[in-house]
């Protein structure tokens, strides 16, 4: 059990492919902004907002993978000690999607099985021609990952509190 007046700190990664809104998502989060080309600041590894879950004061920590997923050169650091994870991809790049059973396999290496959510972002962009997803694909996949599944718009705020307040919530089911 919870010591009373204990906060939970929670270290979540945010992952997935380059470009898909993980930067943005974080700072919608923690600072309630949205830019069109926010530039990750150096040298912050991570920004955190803290939240009530069932009485439970919860901070969570969100860490950023300062650009380099590209490159499969992300520091054991960023992993290490991670206690959630957001599996995010885009609704306009079908390869980011492709690229989410890899990107859950490298989680489930580095830290195990930790409450984890499958996000599709960009769904304000649902209406492009260009590499559209569709739903039940990705529905498919969190079924067959058992995660739950949220669809996003870092840009127009939706669905973004419901992400992290689940992840706190299953975090802290399984204290
Ligand atoms: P990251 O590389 O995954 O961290 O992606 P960024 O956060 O840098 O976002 C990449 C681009 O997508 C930026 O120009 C963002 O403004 C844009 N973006 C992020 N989320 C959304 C969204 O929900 N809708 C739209 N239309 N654009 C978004």
């Amino acid at each position: 059990m919870l010591e009373e007046d204990m906060e939970v700190a929670i270290k979540v990664v945010v992952v997935g492919n380059g470009a898909v809104g993980k930067s943005s998502m974080i700072q919608r989060y923690c600072k309630g902004i949205f830019t069109k080309d926010y530039k990750k600041t150096i040298g912050v590894d991570f920004l955190e907002r803290q939240l009530l879950v069932n009485d439970e004061d919860v901070r969570l920590m969100l860490w950023d993978t300062a650009g380099q997923e590209e490159f499969d050169a992300i520091t054991k650091a960023y992993y290490r000690g991670a206690q959630a994870c957001v599996l995010v991809f885009s609704t306009t790049d079908r390869e980011s999607f492709e690229a989410i059973g890899s990107w859950w396999e490298k989680v489930e290496i580095e830290v195990g099985d930790i409450p984890t959510v499958l996000v599709q972002n960009k769904i304000d962009l649902l209406d492009d021609t260009h590499g559209r997803m569709d739903h039940e694909e990705a529905e498919g996949l969190a079924k067959k990952l058992k995660l739950r599944f949220y669809r996003t718009s870092v840009k127009e705020d939706l669905n973004v509190n419901e992400v992290f307040k689940y992840l706190a919530d299953k975090y802290l089911q399984r204290l």
